[in-house]
Formats: structure tokens, sequence, C-alpha cells
């Protein structure tokens, strides 16, 4: 029998599916996806046990299969999808996430070679850590043509991590190798060639969080920023997202931090770890609107291209990671939100 399987077979983005044509369908607010989403499949799947993640073993499966950030991700042949990216000029750059599965690493280097040979797109991966143990693998991953790579440490303390990913859930993962191999990437990738995933309202304060985005900047890594979405099934289906006045001041510190213009240390938080100053003056970034944008890895134009439209909320729901520039009635509710 025949197994549909990675390399010959990978799972997209739903966005991504309707980009490339495989299904209909259309954008609220004609939002365009610029980061085509790519990600291995296997019939065991992943080995990793996270809390919060829609491709968790301990999760349970529901009648449509597994989504992960929120939306489904059906499964085409690699072939298919690279003809269908041929042309597509909206796409900027193709992300390929590993999960934690021993033949991953292999068939990463593989679909990356692939990729190269066939498109002209900017490659990013977003990598396994508890799969690499020296920098060979990522040095293989440049040579075969990725630029870039994302590290999903997700939660921003340790004990977050272990409780959430680690031996608190009988997971594969630790906080320590997490930030080694991050710090292995910025070697083998350049500085600021790395970006983390973090994921905001999985139970930490607001200082917490400032500080793991400092951390990545310190070592040379930006932060890809995620609004906690609960995903039917997993054992965190019922813990509810950040409240939206918090995400947005992660997002402006976010911004603060990686844009240069400030540090954690300049900021002020109250005695519950709220952030309540940024250290400088924050009404221009906020007008500008930039800030509530999608944090991801940026196309050839140097703009962020990985803009994921509607990964962390349904269509019905404020936007928290903006996939185009925010309106002036955007900005409006933003200010509201930040009250
Ligand atoms: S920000 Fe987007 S393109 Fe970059 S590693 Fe993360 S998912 Fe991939």
């Amino acid at each position: 029998m025949d197994q549909k399987v990675s390399p010959e077979y990978i799972q997209t983005s739903l966005a991504a599916s309707l980009t490339l044509g495989f299904q209909q369908g259309s954008f609220h607010r004609n939002a365009k996806l610029k980061g085509l989403n790519l990600l291995l499949h296997y019939d065991e799947g992943c080995l990793g046990r996270c809390h919060f993640c829609g491709l968790s073993r301990s999760r349970r499966e529901g009648p449509k299969g597994k989504t992960f950030i929120r939306v489904d991700w059906p499964l085409y042949p690699l072939e298919e999808i690279i003809e269908r990216i041929k042309g597509k000029d909206q796409i900027h750059r193709v992300c390929l996430s590993m999960i934690t599965h021993p033949k991953a690493l292999e068939d990463t280097v593989f679909v990356i070679d692939k990729l190269r040979k066939e498109t002209d797109l900017p490659i990013s991966v977003l990598i396994s850590p508890t799969l690499i143990l020296h920098d060979d693998s990522l040095a293989a991953m440049k040579r075969a043509g990725a630029d870039r790579v994302g590290i999903a440490i997700d939660a921003a303390t340790p004990e977050l991590f272990d409780q959430l990913r680690g031996k608190g859930v009988g997971g594969p993962h630790q906080w320590d190798h997490y930030w080694d191999v991050t710090r292995m990437a910025v070697s083998v990738f350049g500085r600021f060639y790395v970006g983390i995933h973090l994921i905001v309202g999985l139970g930490e304060t607001e200082k917490e969080m400032v500080d793991a985005v400092q951390k990545g900047q310190n070592v040379g890594a930006y932060t890809h920023l995620f609004s906690f979405f609960p995903e039917i099934g997993s054992p965190m289906e019922k813990h509810s997202p950040p409240p939206l006045g918090q995400y947005r001041r992660i997002q402006l510190a976010r911004w603060v931090i990686n844009e240069g213009l400030g540090s954690a240390s300049q900021m002020t938080f109250d005695e519950g770890g709220r952030l309540i100053d940024f250290g400088r003056n924050i009404e221009s970034l906020i007008r500008s609107g930039e800030p509530f944008m999608t944090s991801g890895c940026p196309g050839r134009d140097g703009k962020v291209a990985c803009n994921r439209p509607y990964g962390n909320e349904r269509p019905s729901e404020p936007i928290r990671n903006f996939p185009f520039m925010p309106e002036r009635e955007d900005i409006e509710e933003i200010k509201k939100q930040l009250e």
C-alpha cells in the first residue's frame, strides 16, 4: 500500500492550500498570504507531547484530523506543490516545518534542496531542536539552500517550558537545549538570521515574556510572536487566549526591543509583572501600526513575508497579528485595546 508520507508528500497550511488553488475560498479583508508554510508528515506523527499544540501525541484527534496553529493542514504531493509555487508572484518565502520524528532531519535537507533547485524563493526552516545534536545538521540545511531558521521555544520561562513541553507532560524537549541550539543556529546562519517563536498567554507574566524577547535579542535572534489559541482536543482546549491589551503591550515591547529602540531593562512593570512603562514614547509607534503586524521571516524586500493570516484567531474576532498594514480604524481599535 502506498503511504502518503514525507518527503514525497507534505502538508500545507489551509491558507497555502487556498493560495495555490488546491481548495477554493477567499480571505477575510482580502489578506494575501506571502509566506508558504509546509509541514513534514509521517503516520506516527510528532513525538512531542506539548500541551498546547495541535500536533501533540497527547491530543484527541477530531473528525477532520489534527489542526495546527488553528487551521487544517491538508496533505499534497511535494512535486505538485512545487509546480503550483512557480509563477506565484505573491509568495515571497517558503518555510518548512520539521516535526520531532527520526526521519525529519534527512527529509528536511532533501526538501530544501528540491525547493532550492526548482524555485527561486528564500527558504526558512522551523527546526526541531530536540533532533539537533551538532551544528553539522544546521550546516547541511544551509548548504542545501535555507537562509533562515526558526526555533519554536514557545513558552517564555524554563518552568512553563518544562511543565507544558518537557518533564511535566512526559515530553522530550528541554529548555536549555532549545537555547543552546538557538546559539548554534546563530553561529551557522548569522546574527538575526534566526528567529524564536514565543506564544503569549501560556501562563507567563508580561515581564517574563519581555525578558524572553530580550534574551533572544541578546543571542542574535528576533522574536516571532504568536497569541495562544486553544486547539480543540488538546489538553489546553479550555485555556483562554490572552487578553487583547496584554497581547498589544507585548507586541509593542517586542517591536521596541527587536528594532533596537530600547530594552527590557528600561521598561517598568507593576508587582504583578504587567508592563506599565516602555521607557520611551510609544505614541508614534502605535500610530505607525507596524508593531501590530505579524512578526516573521522577511522576503527579498526586507518586509515580513511570513504573515500567517488568521493563524491566531477566527476571522470574526479582532485581528491579533495584522497580515497587512492596519488601517486608521484598526489603529483606533488598538488604542482602545491598549487602554
Ligand atoms: S516566522 Fe514564519 S517563516 Fe520564519 S521560521 Fe517562523 S513560521 Fe517559518
